[in-house]
């Protein structure tokens, strides 16, 4: 099928991803209908514990400049210049995430960000958003999406015309696109989950340094805290789910106070409502997954979470996402049909995706434990040394985070 002989294109999914990619889309042109399974986030609240916040750096920027939105999104932001390193014994330095001014990563509410998406794509003529849809993957032989709408219980179809599932980690389209056998999943869970905690503002205001992202590396686990522009800090602890030092030890407020106490006293004085949010905001889980085969003929394309989730520990899956679809749309010119597209669009992303997937794994060691190693800090202030003298020196951080002209397939290489 020809990419302009199509009635118009679905988006399934409209979270951050599905979001953009539905302005990107309709500015080129084409007619998009999303559907979401969620209530519309400009009438209904986001969901208390799961309001995280996100590092938001260079190639996610890019994608929203593509988009014409930075200057509907910067203003939410909160520059970060670097990471707030704070030790056991109550002593914190900042560890400057870049070499130049203009190298700082941001900080940006996740619910804030995604309504703002859907703000400015519903403003748009050709964009239709159906809220409280959800899609139950491909319908019988056909590649016709089954949807139910949430309200009515009522089953409809839709032909795929073609269609983009940004439908995220749990991507039941890749889950019906596995039964027939034209895709390949692996997924690997990660043995460490994630609660989210509020440290609240003192009279309006932030009580630790807002323009930094605060670490607790305690070895094995970790608490790190974003700033929100409200004066908060959304915080997320990262603990292994069993054993030693566990989310399973934790199970009533003695054990989370005790725990708090000997591991994270600093921070302990700055969340008043540790247990009731402990135990009030849910225990999310974390993986990778590694798809082989994000397309379906000309009729199917997997992107964002849904071809390619990783775990969060570089601030990179919604960078890696946002990239997903200004590729895509630059792809767009070198094709003239939708199945020629969909697969050059993995062959050129699949092998930047499994690096990305890899960095964020061994960024969780260097978060939790390197950073309070004096052999990491020490060769790290020599990279950063020569990057000031060297502009060509590129540290791998830097290429990830500051970067988007590198592949991730070629940052991986660096140091
Ligand atoms: C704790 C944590 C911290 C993170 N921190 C960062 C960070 O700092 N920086 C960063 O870049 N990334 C971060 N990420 C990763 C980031 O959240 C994801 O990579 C990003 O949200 C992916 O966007 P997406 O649109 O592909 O998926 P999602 O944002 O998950 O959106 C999927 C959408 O599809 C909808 N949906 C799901 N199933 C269906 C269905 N069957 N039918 C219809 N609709 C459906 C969902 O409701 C949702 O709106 C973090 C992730 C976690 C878990």
């Amino acid at each position: 099928m020809s990419l302009t002989s199509v009635p118009g294109v679905n988006i399934v999914g409209a979270g951050l991803a599905g979001s953009l990619l539905a302005i990107l889309l309709a500015k080129r042109g084409f007619k998009v209908s999303v559907y979401e399974r969620r209530r519309d986030p400009r009438i209904a609240n986001a969901d208390r514990g799961r309001s995280i916040n996100m590092a938001l750096a260079a190639r996610g920027i890019r994608g929203l400049e593509l988009a014409g939105m930075l200057g509907r999104v910067m203003p939410l932001a909160i520059p970060m210049r670097g990471r707030m390193v704070h030790e056991h014994d109550g002593s914190a330095e900042l560890q400057m995430y870049g070499v130049r001014p203009e190298e700082v990563i941001y900080s940006i509410s996740r619910a804030d960000l995604n309504r703002t998406l859907i703000e400015a794509a519903a403003e748009l003529p050709n964009v239709k958003f159906s809220f409280g849809h959800l899609c139950l993957g491909l319908a019988h032989e056909k590649n016709v999406l089954e949807l139910r709408d949430e309200v009515t219980g009522h089953i409809h179809h839709t032909a795929a015309q073609p269609s983009i599932a940004t439908d995220g980690a749990g991507s039941a389209v890749r889950d019906s696109m596995v039964a027939r056998e034209a895709s390949m999943v692996r997924e690997e869970p990660l043995d460490h989950d994630y609660k989210e905690l509020t440290i609240p503002a003192r009279d309006g205001r932030h009580v630790i340094e807002p323009n930094a992202l605060h670490i607790w590396p305690r070895g094995g686990f970790m608490l790190i805290a974003l700033p929100n522009p409200d004066g908060t800090f959304t915080a997320t602890l990262f603990l292994a789910r069993s054993g030693d030092n566990s989310f399973e030890q934790l199970r009533d407020a003695g054990a989370v106070e005790a725990f708090f106490a000997r591991e994270f006293p600093s921070a302990r004085a700055l969340i008043p409502d540790l247990t009731r949010d402990f135990f009030a905001n849910p225990q999310g889980s974390l993986g990778t997954v590694y798809t082989r085969g994000w397309h379906l003929d000309g009729d199917l394309l997997l992107l964002g979470d849904a071809a390619h989730a990783i775990v969060p520990f570089h601030g990179q899956g919604m960078n890696c996402a946002f990239e997903d679809c200004a590729e895509l749309l630059r792809l767009m010119d070198g094709h003239d049909r939708w199945d020629g597209l969909f697969e050059a669009f993995e062959h050129e992303r699949r092998p930047n995706t499994d690096a990305i997937a890899q960095m964020a794994l061994e960024n969780y060691v260097e978060m939790r434990a390197a950073v309070l190693d004096p052999e990491y800090q020490k060769k790290k202030q020599a990279a950063e040394a020569l990057a000031r003298q060297d502009p060509h020196f590129i540290p791998r951080y830097a290429a990830v985070m500051f970067h988007p002209e590198i592949p991730y397939s070629a940052a991986i290489g660096g140091r």
